[in-house]
């Protein structure tokens, strides 16, 4: 049997669960390229909790509602059988703060609508402080906040490692260089250094790269960098595995993993391109503003490692995916934006879809990839 030979260039949480899909499939040759530098993924804060969020876009709104809700399955059919490590994944809840109680009561009631159609949210209350200092015991402010049971958190550079080790141990060949996309007859050559490999279907999962990739071969793509740092800390002496992801007004959250490591952030830089460097001001602000925000612990706190990374954003922040205009079975995903770890594997799987004809388990319709990938010349 000659087999469909498939690569996949950029192997964050869109690509590595493609990939670990289409590894699967029998008929099915797989490559995975992947540079790695500065990727979303492996940066990201970590936080599955799309549901409580006032933005108005309900396509957005329905891929990351339907993406929180795959995790689980998803990730149990990774995991075959054997349970999904606590340090890869783990439904710990989520609590949400608002300047005024009146706001929270509001949201409260945005949830209790919205999971009629996602019960995923699980259990909501309005903690008071007492009642959030049992889940968290190092809170020291006098806010209540929004409980939301089914909020989840995930380590993307764990899961991603995961995803490709299976997909590996499946058949597929992993490749880590920055690759080169071209035009080969009917089909297509991804080059590197002195190499070129032969595909007959890509799926470009390069996210806020995809401009790169595309722009050589005639097209104008709308996706554009946005940095953001993290900083993570110890907090010694407490275990925190179990505790919720804290999403305090603002933009800097808190998101709690195992053995007291908790990570900070993040920033949302839209004039950096794809500067990586860390601001130890930056972090040092992030630090206090969890401080401020929710406990002063943090002022405390030692500083054990940090990261920074590009997040894809599309002019009207919405994100895409389907097949490249003028490029038969090449199909692109990117502008996943903010929520690109909650929309990730789903969309993975989209696009896995799409490689094996079947019907997508999103509309395509709803992210016209047309309106974002345009052919100049
Ligand atoms: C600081 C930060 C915090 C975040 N927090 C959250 C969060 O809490 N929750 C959430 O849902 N989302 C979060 N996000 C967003 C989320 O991380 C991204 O939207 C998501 O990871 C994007 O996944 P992706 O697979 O599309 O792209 P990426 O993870 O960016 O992967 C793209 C990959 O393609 C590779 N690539 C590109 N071009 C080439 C080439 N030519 N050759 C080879 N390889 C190539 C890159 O090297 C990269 O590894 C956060 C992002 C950042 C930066």
């Amino acid at each position: 049997m000659t087999k469909q030979k498939v690569a996949i260039i950029g192997a964050g949480i869109v690509g590595a669960s493609a990939a670990y899909i289409l590894s699967k499939e029998p008929h099915i040759d797989l490559t995975v390229y992947d540079e790695g530098t500065g990727q979303g993924t492996s940066a990201a804060a970590g936080i599955i909790s799309p549901w409580l969020s006032k933005r108005r876009n309900k396509k957005w709104y329905n891929m990351v509602k339907e993406g929180a809700a795959f995790y689980p399955d998803f990730l149990n059919s990774v995991m075959d059988g054997e349970s999904v490590p606590s340090s890869v994944y783990k439904r710990v809840g989520t609590l949400l703060f608002k300047h005024k109680d009146k706001q929270l009561k509001e949201l409260f009631d945005i949830g209790l609508k919205r999971r009629i159609h996602a019960p995923e949210i699980g259990e909501l209350a309005i903690l008071s402080p007492q009642e959030i200092k049992e889940l968290v015991p190092i809170y020291t402010k006098n806010k209540s906040a929004l409980y939301a049971s089914g909020g989840a958190r995930v380590d993307g550079e764990k899961l991603v490692d995961l995803l490709l080790k299976k997909a590996v141990s499946n058949g597929a060949r992993l490749i880590r260089e920055q690759v080169k996309l071209e035009r080969n007859n009917h089909a297509y050559a991804i080059s590197y250094g002195s190499k070129k490999d032969s595909a007959d279907t890509v799926i470009l999962a390069a996210a806020a790269w995809l401009p790169k990739l595309l722009e050589p071969l005639g097209y104008s793509v709308d996706v554009r960098p946005q940095k953001g740092q993290l900083v993570e800390v110890a907090l010694n002496g407490y275990e925190t595995e179990d505790w919720p992801v804290i999403m305090p007004e603002g933009e800097r959250d808190i998101i709690p993993f195992e053995g007291g490591s908790v990570v900070i952030g993040a920033t949302h830089e839209n004039d950096k391109g794809f500067d990586l460097e860390i601001e130890k001001e930056t972090l040092s602000a992030m630090i206090k503003e969890a401080s401020h925000s929710f406990s002063d612990h943090f002022s405390s706190s030692s500083i054990t490692s940090y990261r920074s990374g590009t997040r894809a954003y599309t002019s009207d922040f919405a994100p895409f995916m389907g097949e490249v205009p003028e490029l038969e079975n090449v199909y692109a995903a990117s502008g996943l934006g903010s929520t690109g770890l909650t929309a990730g594997p789903l969309v993975g799987k989209c696009l896995s879809e799409l490689v094996l004809n079947r019907k997508t388990s999103l509309p395509l319709e709803d992210y016209p990839i047309n309106q974002y990938v345009k052919k100049t010349r």
